[in-house]
């Protein structure tokens, strides 16, 4: 029965990072997969977090099943962590959140209600995006398209040739938004091309999808949440597909959330229940661990200061390699200006590095880069960024 079947690629981003645990280089640099690394190269478990598992391990009385949707204290602070805690939609029930196996999870059940329930939508992702996207979406049998986002040359958002692209999307589709720190360019829309874009989005009739995965890693919680709040003055309906393993560093626990924003607290309720179905025919319901803990965080207020303040040097600490990057490049004669990696947000930057490049970072520094020249500036530190700026140099000439 199985003869016949061939081995699938490599995943792009996964599988360069089994390729640097296996390359023996002492001084190998990884900048490819999506992991927070803080000053030392380690990713670390958030203070506020250890002392909720504390607490959560004296607390907890039974491992009996969640409901489908996970507990209902995580899914209303969820809510509260999107739309700020006096938000209409939570006074007005608007809204409805599952907890989900990560942003994956999140993105993988929309799929399905999409597809189940939106009779002929396309969904339309940024060219360029996160390398699962497309995947996830094509995997319940979607069709996706790719919208306008990137200008190569000046490297910054084309915003002419986004709205171009965006006024072709027909009623019924749905598009697929970063909420912050896109991935992989770490360029996101200015406060007032969030605003053009939430009044396309009303006159076209489409429907949004944030994909928010890195909430507080770019400006604060409050500012990253800016174009989700934006298009919400403008647009009724909304699925937002939340991911708290960067933000929390809570990656293995698998902990997100699927939110579906809806005109009135009846078709709340009703389009919740399809979405409750999508997921019991799935994994039927979520793991507790994960989500007990940012629970517990997000509804004390002192666990919460934590975490807020561990969040924010995390985030302070990714802007000072961006300028510490940029610095050291220019300190070792690199003419190119790589001046814009210190105006992107989040995690990533899109290098302008080369394929070729690339390949000759890995081949010759064992620096690990994604092939696209997708960069994970949180894999920078005090150490590695002279052997790492030499090398890129050195590639350069
Ligand atoms: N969406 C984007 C844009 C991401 O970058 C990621 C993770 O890298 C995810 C979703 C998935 O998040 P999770 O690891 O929680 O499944």
């Amino acid at each position: 029965m199985f003869e016949h079947i061939q081995a699938a690629p490599a995943d792009p981003i996964l599988g360069l990072n089994d390729a640097y645990k296996k390359d023996e280089n002492p001084n190998k640099i990884n900048l490819g997969v999506g992991v927070y690394k803080d000053e030392n190269g380690n990713t670390p478990i958030l203070k506020a977090v250890k002392l909720a598992e504390e607490r959560l391990l004296t607390k907890e009385q039974s491992k009996s099943y969640l409901s489908i949707e996970g507990s209902p204290a995580y899914c209303s602070a969820v809510q509260k962590l999107l739309f700020g805690q006096n938000h209409n939609i939570i006074a007005k029930q608007l809204a409805k959140t599952a907890h989900t196996p990560g942003g994956t999870g999140a993105l993988r059940v929309a799929a399905e209600f999409i597809k189940k329930h939106l009779s002929g939508a396309t969904i339309w992702v940024s060219n360029p995006t996160w390398a699962n996207h497309q995947s996830v979406f094509q995997s319940v049998g979607l069709e996706v398209g790719s919208y306008s986002y990137y200008n190569a040359n000046s490297k910054s958002l084309d915003f002419e040739a986004l709205l171009a692209s965006l006024s072709q999307v027909p009623e019924g589709d749905v598009v697929l938004f970063h909420g912050c720190c896109h991935n992989p360019t770490g360029i996101d829309p200015t406060p007032e091309q969030w605003y053009q874009l939430a009044k396309l989005a009303s006159k076209q009739g489409f429907l949004p999808l944030f994909d928010f995965a890195y909430q507080g890693f770019g400006q604060d919680l409050t500012e990253d949440a800016q174009g989700l709040r934006t298009f919400l003055e403008h647009v009724p309906e909304m699925l937002i597909a939340s991911s708290f393993s960067k933000n929390f560093g809570l990656y293995n626990e698998r902990v997100g959330a699927l939110t579906i924003v809806c005109d009135s607290t009846d078709q709340a309720e009703a389009a919740f229940t399809q979405v409750k179905r999508c997921i019991r025919t799935n994994y039927s319901n979520p793991p507790s661990h994960g989500s007990a803990v940012v629970s517990e965080i997000l509804n004390d207020s002192e666990l919460y200061s934590l975490w807020e303040s561990e969040l924010k040097d995390m985030r302070t600490r990714i802007h000072e390699m961006r300028s510490l990057f940029v610095n050291t490049l220019k300190s070792k004669g690199v003419d190119q200006d790589f001046s814009f990696i210190s105006q992107q947000q989040g995690m990533f930057s899109f290098s302008g590095l080369t394929p070729d490049q690339v390949a000759q970072l890995r081949r010759d520094y064992g620096i690990y880069i994604v092939g696209s020249g997708r960069i994970n500036v949180a894999g920078m530190t005090h150490n590695n960024m002279e052997p790492l700026c030499d090398a890129i140099a050195a590639t350069l000439k």
